[in-house]
């Protein structure tokens, strides 16, 4: 629940940002970020051990004992409904849910910038504080939760060629996240980004707004689209019950981002096997773009810890309503 605002924090010159996107949903830093090239040299030697965690209280609660007062002598009312002993059920087991919390590490991400040019937050810690606030969420809702990191750091931590293709990228990076989240056995993931735009060097304030993506080439198409929907409508409801009204650019099938260099191909964590995916994810999933850190009133909300916990309250409505069957009522037959 710490403040995010880091004002004076690893001050770096505008500059030096200039044309990390310059495209609206080119997502640079969502799924393909083009900083993660360059080693780190000063990465830990990190046992990557993420674990799926549940609340106690969900699951060990004890049957009561069923009535020891037998009525032996009571005399059958013909009148009388007929009580039934209700037979025992079994504790469901709780779902398993994934969040992958976009970026980390060397890796920030998008950023945002100060009136002074300094950069004063960036989405690997917006998307960390907001994974963190779901995951205790569901973990009080009665899911077990399943993160592919809980801290700032890498998840390809042992810096290894997943693709593989001679070189270490971003791409290994989010291979890296594919492969614990299916190790997991997650039944849905939502990854968690923001957006950016800028024009001209500068970004756009005219611009912001939320999206969700989601590959509709996956044998759980359906499932997918459906999960992205309703994770659309209820991030929206809950940043409206803030009192902002963001721009909804909908739920979208990923091959409408455009990507720098690779137009038209499927976000890693969400789409089939291609050149550029060797394993793909095996859970129904979808990846917010919540808001833009390049829009001043969206970064505020982003970086304000009531607002954050609103939105994940709303992702965690989403998972309720993905496993309760529901549609969200924003889905057209059309619709993404
Ligand atoms: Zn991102």
């Amino acid at each position: 629940m710490k403040p995010l605002s880091r004002r004076g924090v690893g001050s770096t010159p505008r500059m030096s940002v200039i044309g990390v996107v310059l495209t609206l949903f080119s997502l640079s830093a969502c799924g393909l970020p083009a900083s993660e090239a360059t080693p780190s040299p000063v990465q830990p030697s990190r046992t990557l051990s993420p674990s799926a965690t549940t609340e106690p209280s969900a699951t060990t609660e004890p049957s009561p004992l069923p009535s020891a007062t037998p009525t032996a002598s009571a005399t059958p009312d013909p009148t009388s409904t007929p009580t039934q002993t209700p037979i025992p059920t079994a504790t469901p087991i709780p779902h398993l849910v994934a969040i992958d919390p976009g970026h980390g590490g060397i890796d920030l991400g998008t950023r945002h910038f100060d009136a002074d040019g300094h950069m004063d937050v960036y989405e690997s810690e917006v998307n960390l504080a907001l994974a963190l606030l779901l995951r205790d969420e569901l973990l009080a809702r009665g899911y077990q939760v399943f993160m592919t990191r809980d801290g700032d750091y890498a998840v390809n931590a042992d810096r290894q060629d997943l693709l593989p293709d001679g070189e270490l990228t971003s791409a290994d990076e989010v291979q890296a996240r594919v492969d614990v989240l299916n190790a997991s056995g997650a039944e849905l993931m939502l990854s968690i980004h923001q957006n950016a735009f800028w024009s001209n060097g500068e970004p756009d304030q005219s611009v912001g707004g939320t999206c969700t993506f989601y590959c509709a080439d996956r044998p759980f198409a359906d499932e997918n689209r459906r999960f992205a929907h309703l994770l659309q409508y209820h991030t929206i409801e809950a940043i409206r019950a803030l009192g902002y009204d963001p721009h909804d650019r909908g739920a979208r099938d990923d091959l409408t981002i455009v990507q720098p260099g690779s137009p038209g191909s499927h976000l890693i964590v969400l789409g089939p096997v291609s050149e550029r995916i060797v394993r793909a994810s095996e859970m129904v999933g979808a990846l917010s773009e919540t808001l833009f850190l390049s829009n001043d009133r969206e970064t505020e909300l982003l970086t304000n810890p009531e607002a954050q916990r609103a939105m994940a309250v709303g992702y965690a409505d989403a998972i309720d309503a993905y496993f309760a069957g529901e549609v969200s009522p924003n889905m057209g037959p059309d619709d993404g």
